[in-house]
């Protein structure tokens, strides 16, 4: 029977190798293809603000005697484009470098609620403007080993979002709190809430729930990518819980201490 045996085995390795070869091939092509839709965003994203800066100068330039009124106001359309173009390029810049591998971290023991409450300070004058009240309730000291700019932004996109996504008078409340191995920052809103369908989108680069009403308030759909991956740099985690209308949470998990590898 050994002869047999070893004819039932050898076949059943060639099955198994050929599996995984046609896995890594599908993965491969998977990979290949959402490299060519990210490629094709960005220029898609890239093109958008130009198109509108040409329509603005080709009609300013096509007339004559152009009244000076009108040219401020094209001038001022053009200006907000330009910062368009800009946030879109630092976004950008922002995920490409969250992409880098793990040793591209750089991880120093840091106070989370002094963090916090810097990020806090420099989004206030924008909770003002749009009248949303913003609160920050620590549970707990918490000190742990972080890379205060990749925490940092990741945060901030959070609650910036939680902002943005509001109704004047509406609020939004931060709060950190740690067990022994992780600490937890919620950033809760009752704002405008998402659908269903999109929660498991809201993630993707570039995706956004309602491109027009995100586009009039700035938004460029790459906030959640580069919070998703600076919490994964950190072995952590995020949740997301939402109902429409009613508002929105999100929770971060981080280890107290960096894992390494
Ligand atoms: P954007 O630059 O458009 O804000 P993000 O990646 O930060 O992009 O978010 C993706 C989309 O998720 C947003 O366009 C918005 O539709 C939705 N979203 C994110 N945070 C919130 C929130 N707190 N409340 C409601 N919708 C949100």
């Amino acid at each position: 029977y050994a002869d047999e045996f070893m004819k039932v085995n050898s076949f059943t390795e060639t099955a198994l190798i050929s599996e995984a070869c046609k896995k890594m091939l599908e993965r491969m092509q998977l990979l290949d293809s959402s490299r060519q839709e990210f490629v094709s965003n960005v220029s898609h994203e890239l093109k958008t603000p130009l198109t509108s800066m040409k329509v603005l100068a080709d009609s300013l330039n096509g007339q004559e005697d152009v009244p000076v009124e009108l040219y401020k106001e094209f001038m001022q359309d053009i200006g907000e484009e330009i910062d368009r173009e800009n946030k879109i390029i630092n976004d950008l810049l922002s995920l490409v470098k969250m992409d880098k591998s793990a040793s591209d971290m750089n991880i120093e023991t840091m106070n989370i609620n002094e963090l916090l409450e810097l990020i806090m300070k420099r989004l206030r004058p924008i909770a003002k403007k749009a009248d949303v009240e913003l609160v920050l309730e620590s549970f707990r000291p918490v000190s742990a080993e972080v890379d205060e700019v990749k925490l940092s932004l990741a945060l901030s996109n959070l609650i910036e979002n939680a902002i943005k996504y509001n109704n004047p008078e509406g609020w939004v409340h931060v709060s950190l709190n740690a067990d022994y191995q992780n600490f937890y920052v919620k950033v809760e809103d009752n704002g405008i809430g998402i659908p269903p369908d999109s929660q498991a989108h809201i993630f993707e680069r570039f995706y956004r729930v309602d491109k027009s009403h995100s586009r009039e308030i700035g938004g460029t759909g790459l906030g959640l990518a580069i919070t998703r991956n600076a919490v994964i740099m950190h072995r952590g985690a995020i949740k997301v819980h939402s109902i429409e209308g009613e508002g929105t949470t999100f929770i971060v998990r981080i280890p107290l201490n960096y894992i390494e590898g």
